[in-house]
């Protein structure tokens, strides 16, 4: 590889974690696209994540400072970069008993977020990761449990919680001895109807549920069991790219986690040099049911880290998601779009019309907001994100408030 891209690469996850495998690197990247395939940008760190200024003072950081004094300013550009988009640390951890409940996160009524301790890495990193504070060391910035018996505990004195989404990283990097502790546990909720296991692993690493992967057996049997305990297992696979849907370990992968009554659901974020275009999508999406998964979600990139790189303006977005619906049948227009993950809820972005957003929100934390229209106009050119816009009129000033309020019960 060219000795600028390696530098480049070098100075760039200074701040940003990179991380690859063998699978990636054989089986998605196809080399002879060279720096800009869509699997190479989703896997190797680039000069343009950085802005010039930050770049060239690391640059410049690297050769001229300790490694004290550089770590210093790495921790400084990374405070730059928001590291807790959608008050990720702050607002939504549950207290119980005034004792705060850290690795939970609840937001809307019956769901709960859960990062299990030993889930906080991933098979490889994508560039684009909002969850890229967790990887990297600095300790304050992480966001993990210890305590799965607190989980339940929250539970059984919350019954209105039917899902529960385990998250991370990854929790399919954990091996089936811990992944077991987290499944028995789970199915003896007998208010929990849907347990969802968030993960990359089918794009990055299916040899988790392959006979190349020793455990692979034992994984699915530990998988099973919430399917014959009667309740939902939703995987919920994130595919960026029909480049991930391709390899004879991935089909293999799939007939097995189908086989144990596993619904495969799918979502990714629309991201620039990525999957920027409708073409790729229909592809994706087409080729997925093709495959028997469930297409869930297309996201827009949220506001942190190099957001300000990956991420389309609403408008090309909202066409990019149109487009590629038009291409495919009822059955493959499953996916809800363009979609921000913000403060208060899920935003869907319905329409563009004489530069008014008509926009709803599929979750809010107050559930009477949810599937109501409203509108916005832009407060600055090209606007990418919710807070890029302002309430059209007073009484769609609500749903753009962003301070605290409590979960509806
Ligand atoms: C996306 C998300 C969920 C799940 O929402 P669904 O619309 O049910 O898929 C739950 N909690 C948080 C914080 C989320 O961001
Ligand atoms: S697999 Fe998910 S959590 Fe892991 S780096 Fe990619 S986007 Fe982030």
């Amino acid at each position: 590889m060219d000795e600028t891209i390696v530098e480049d690469i070098k100075i760039v996850s200074e701040i940003y974690p990179f991380k690859t495998n063998n699978y990636v690197l054989d089986n998605l990247i196809d080399w002879e696209n060279g720096i800009d395939d869509p699997i190479f940008r989703l896997n190797f760190p680039h000069k343009e994540m950085l802005t010039e200024n930050d770049y060239d003072r690391l640059k410049w950081g690297r050769k001229n400072l300790s490694q004290a004094e550089l770590s210093k300013l790495v921790n400084e550009i990374r405070l730059t970069l928001n590291p807790h988009p959608a008050g990720q640390t702050s607002f939504n951890v549950p207290f119980e008993n005034g004792v705060k409940l850290e690795g939970l996160q609840h937001k809307y009524k019956n769901t709960v977020l859960y990062f299990p301790s030993h889930s906080q890495t991933c098979h490889a990193y994508c560039t684009f990761c909002f969850r890229w504070p967790q990887f990297v060391s600095n300790a304050d910035l992480k966001f993990q449990s210890k305590e799965l018996d607190s989980l339940v505990r929250y539970l059984n004195n919350n019954p209105q919680i039917t899902d529960v989404l385990l998250t991370g990283g990854d929790p399919m990097v954990m091996g089936p001895k811990i992944l077991a502790r987290y499944i028995d546990t789970l199915i003896e909720v007998k208010s929990l109807r849907n347990v969802r296991i968030g993960t990359k692993s089918l794009a990055f690493w299916p040899y988790k549920f392959t006979a190349a992967d020793d455990g692979c057996k034992e994984v699915l049997e530990i998988l099973r069991k919430v399917t014959t305990s009667g309740k939902h297992l939703a995987i919920m696979a994130h595919f960026n790219h029909p480049a991930e849907l391709k390899s004879d370990v991935l089909m293999e992968a799939i007939e097995n986690l189908r086989a144990i009554g596993a619904e495969i659901r799918t979502q990714a974020p629309l991201l620039r040099t990525i999957n920027n275009h409708s073409d790729t999508w229909a592809e994706m999406w087409d080729r997925q049911v093709q495959l028997g998964l469930i297409p869930y979600y297309m996201f827009l990139p949220r506001d942190t880290g190099a957001q300000h790189y990956f991420a389309e303006d609403l408008s090309t977005s909202l066409q990019i998601y149109r487009t590629a619906v038009q291409k495919l049948s009822g059955i493959c227009r499953t996916a809800k779009g363009p979609v921000m993950s913000t403060l208060h809820g899920k935003v869907e972005l319905l329409d563009i019309e004489d530069d008014v957003f008509y926009l709803r929100f599929l979750q809010h934390r107050d559930t009477r907001l949810t599937y109501k229209v409203f509108k916005g106009q832009a407060s600055i050119a090209n606007p990418k994100w919710l807070s890029d816009l302002a309430p059209m009129n007073s009484a769609d000033q609500h749903y753009f408030e962003m301070e605290e309020c409590i979960v509806e019960e």
